[in-house]
């Protein structure tokens, strides 16, 4: 059987192409006006289209079906060619935003020494961090073996180096432009991870030449799990405990130079070794790491926050510090990950849901009478209950994502000003306090859209059957290079924790001492305003929710509100545990909700926000719309009714009666704009990788030629395997069973044995 001749067009049964047409003729909704609401502007919208029909068309970044068959040292050089080619992107990318092409060489000058003014800015690479983010979608490993240099290295820099250390690293040495040096982000250590503080390789100050020497003092010191050590990294970004005069000053980050830029030869005292194969993203070259007595110079610590200074007169050095932002700066360097990732979560489910929806409309299984044709998956409530909530799920991550984005870059810019020397006590207070509450919403935003991800590519898989679990139909890459968005920059439990822990302080100081600030906490913290949480917790109003039934777009604030009630109600019950107990630890399981349900609350908050500006105006949109928020609301709500009763909201019967109701009505009602809804998400077929999901819908065909084009029947020689001689040998062994075993089955010979 060749290409091209697999699927009869005329079959009556199984023709999914036409009825992937047919659901796109009856839709009523406008695809433009959804996806200008999923990429959150019209601008932005044609900047990602132009940049993935660039990132899908030019021959080296391109990712194809053959990709899935990759052996680990293919990925890694296929990888470090796809880096080199992006290079040349970024320096694009950076002159687009200046539209500087003409005269002097833009690069030239950021690089120059002598041209202090020009520096580089966030606003300078957007673009291209646009660029990486799609790319994120379409080649994982590849966004984040360039995201580790660019994203862990270069903000771990900017986000605790001085500015005169900023423009060296990044922008003389060339860093940022992926020149001259290549770095790599040594955090974790074979025996610590999650635990920083507790990190045991060291920076000891010598006051007699000024300089640190960096040791890795044991085993479980090794810096583990680094990405771009084993090959590729020619600097990393250490953290070590800075020990000055014996004293042991925390866990500080120093620039450590890895190997020779001219030869990549080891420098001296540098051991470093490979991690091999992981289960996933093995175009990273994961590595470990060993200083022995390695010496670098004083100002190759990082030192924004924190600097040790000698005395002019005496010589004795001093540690010096800014303590309000000491602690939090150590945030900076992975808030840009965590960010990343919820708008990760947004791409992945984006191609996932389309996939899947695709081939549930065009796949048929089971007829209902003999001479009806089979029913299409989609049509079966069961199936609709296990896709539809995953396209739900999928359009509120995108509100959200865009808004912390915002967020991240507004905060850090302020963070920058208000920690240079001029700025006063006031405005280091306050842009410590937004900090804090960026570094609560990644978190939790990180941790609970990352886990309904990995959730969402395996439901998804299963609901394409067989043949999701074909690697060319990219589940199990996918799902094998996405869960470990759920480990690493912040284990997800422990974000989690840790989020849930600052949000149950806030609830504790709006309760009990009135103390909320409503310019900061508005946004995200609404349900904490202590008028609200008098309301919830009085005695004297009705315990149980009650839906408003008007119909009308101010109704629906319901869905949100909700979230509120069952956040208040949970925080009071684990803040008067705690009181009891003293021991936060026994109400981790509590408090890992209470992190999961302040994302559901702010994600139905910002796509709110976004649907309440009515941009998106044509009414049938904006219905299909406000289904998908409720949808989502109702469907965590009956996953957690448990709760819901347990803390008296709502009573079984409104679970089964309104929740669940409501609930069952709207799948089949979103079910009609399915295809819309996933075409709208506007992913080329090379970016979704796999032929049951392509956009013409001829699953079968598209399919069956993927398959023989990634092995061909001639490689076979006519079927033969290539061992077909040992296959023979085990067919046709000859009777020398006994023989071989050094007994026999010959009777006589067995008869004189019983003798
Ligand atoms: C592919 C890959 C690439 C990586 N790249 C880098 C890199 O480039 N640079 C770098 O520095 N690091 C990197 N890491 C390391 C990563 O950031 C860590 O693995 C992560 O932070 C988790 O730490 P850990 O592995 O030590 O887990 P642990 O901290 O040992 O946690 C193990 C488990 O115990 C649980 N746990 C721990 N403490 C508690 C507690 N107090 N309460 C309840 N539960 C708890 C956690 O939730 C987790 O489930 C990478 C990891 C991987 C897998």
């Amino acid at each position: 059987m060749t290409r091209g001749s697999t699927v009869n067009p005329d079959s009556p049964v199984f023709n999914p192409k036409k009825f992937l047409a047919t659901e796109r003729d009856n839709s009523k909704i406008n695809i433009t006006q959804l996806n200008h609401f999923l990429e959150s502007t019209p601008e932005n919208s044609r900047l990602v289209r132009s940049l993935i029909d660039q990132i899908v068309n030019d021959p080296i970044l391109k990712t194809q079906t053959n990709y899935y068959d990759n052996e680990i040292l293919k990925e890694r050089e296929q990888t470090l060619k796809k880096i080199a080619r992006l290079s040349l992107y970024m320096e694009q990318d950076i002159k687009t935003v200046r539209h500087s092409f003409r005269n002097k060489d833009l690069l030239k000058s950021l690089q120059d020494e002598q041209e202090n003014a020009n520096t580089l800015t966030n606003k300078d690479i957007s673009i291209f961090d646009k660029r990486l983010s799609l790319i994120a979608m379409i080649d994982p490993q590849l966004s984040t073996r360039v995201g580790v240099h660019l994203g862990l290295f270069g903000n771990c820099i900017k986000g605790n180096g001085t500015d005169e250390q900023i423009k060296y690293w990044l922008q003389t040495k060339g860093a940022l432009f992926i020149k001259g040096i290549y770095g790599c982000f040594a955090m974790t250590e074979l025996g610590h991870g999650s635990n920083v503080a507790q990190m045991q390789t060291t920076a000891t100050y010598n006051p007699e030449d000024d300089t640190f020497i960096i040791n890795t003092p044991n085993l479980t010191a090794t810096k583990w799990w680094i990405g771009g050590a084993a090959h590729s990294a020619t600097h990393s970004v250490a953290y070590c405990r800075l020990i000055v005069n014996g004293k042991d000053y925390g866990v500080k980050t120093f620039v450590v130079p890895l190997r020779n830029i001219t030869t990549f030869d080891l420098l001296p005292g540098i051991s470093i070794g490979d991690l091999g194969k992981k289960m996933g993203r093995d175009g990273i070259d994961n590595g470990w790491i060993q200083y022995k007595n390695v010496v670098i110079p004083r100002e190759y610590m990082l030192s924004r926050f924190t600097k040790v200074v000698k005395d002019p007169q005496t010589g004795v050095p001093t540690v010096k510090t800014q303590p309000q932002l000491d602690q939090i700066s150590g945030y900076s360097a992975l808030l840009s990950g965590r960010v990343n990732m919820v708008m990760d979560s947004f791409r992945f489910g984006s191609r996932f849901t389309t996939i899947a929806t695709r081939y549930a409309v065009g796949r048929q299984q089971f007829a209902n009478t003999k001479d009806s044709p089979e029913t299409q998956l989609i049509n079966y409530p069961l199936h609709q209950y296990r896709l539809i909530p995953q396209i739900a799920i999928t359009y509120l991550i995108s509100p959200v994502a865009f808004d912390l984005l915002d967020n991240y870059y507004t905060t850090l810019e302020e963070l920058y000003t208000a920690s240079s020397n001029k700025s006063s006590s006031a405005s280091l207070d306050l842009v410590s306090k937004k900090l804090k509450n960026l570094f609560v919403d990644s978190a939790a935003l990180k941790a609970t859209n990352t886990w309904l991800v990995a959730q969402l590519i395996d439901e998804l898989r299963q609901s394409c059957g067989g043949h999701g679990y074909s690697q060319y139909n990219g589940f199990g890459k996918g799902y094998n290079d996405w869960v470990v968005q759920c480990t690493w920059e912040g284990d997800n439990n422990i974000l989690s924790l840790t989020a849930a822990k600052s949000i149950v302080k806030k609830f504790v100081d709006a309760a009990l001492k009135g103390k909320y600030n409503s310019s900061l906490d508005e946004h995200s913290f609404d349900y904490l305003n202590p008028t609200n949480i008098m309301k919830i917790m009085s005695t004297s109003s009705s315990p149980y929710f009650e839906f408003k039934e008007g119909g009308g777009e101010d109704d629906n604030q319901d869905y949100r509100t909700i979230w509120g009630v069952m956040l208040v109600k949970l925080i009071a019950h684990i803040a008067k545990q705690i009181r009891k107990t003293n021991d936060p630890d026994m109400m981790s399981k509590s408090l890992v909700m209470v992190s999961k349900f302040h994302s559901i609350q702010l994600m139905l908050k910002c796509f709110e926000t976004k649907l309440n500006n009515k941009k998106t105006s044509d009414p049938k949109t904006r219905e299909i719309l406000w289904k998908l928020y409720k949808l989502f609301s109702l469907y965590f709500i009956d996953k957690h009714s448990g709760e819901f009763q347990q803390f008296k909201i709502l009573k079984p019967d409104q679970v089964t009666n309104v929740i669940q109701k409501k609930l069952l009505q709207l799948l089949p009602e979103i079910r009609t704009e399915c295809i819309a809804l996933t075409d709208a998400f506007k992913l080329p077929d090379e970016v979704l990788n796999a032929p049951i999901g392509y956009y013409d819908g001829d699953i079968y065909q598209n399919y069956f030629n993927e398959i023989i084009q990634n092995n061909p029947v001639e490689k076979t020689e006519a079927g033969k395997p290539p061992y077909v001689d040992l296959l023979l040998k085990t067919l046709h062994r000859g009777y020398t069973f006994d023989e071989a075993l050094g007994g026999s089955s010959d009777s006589s010979i067995l008869e004189k044995l019983s003798k």
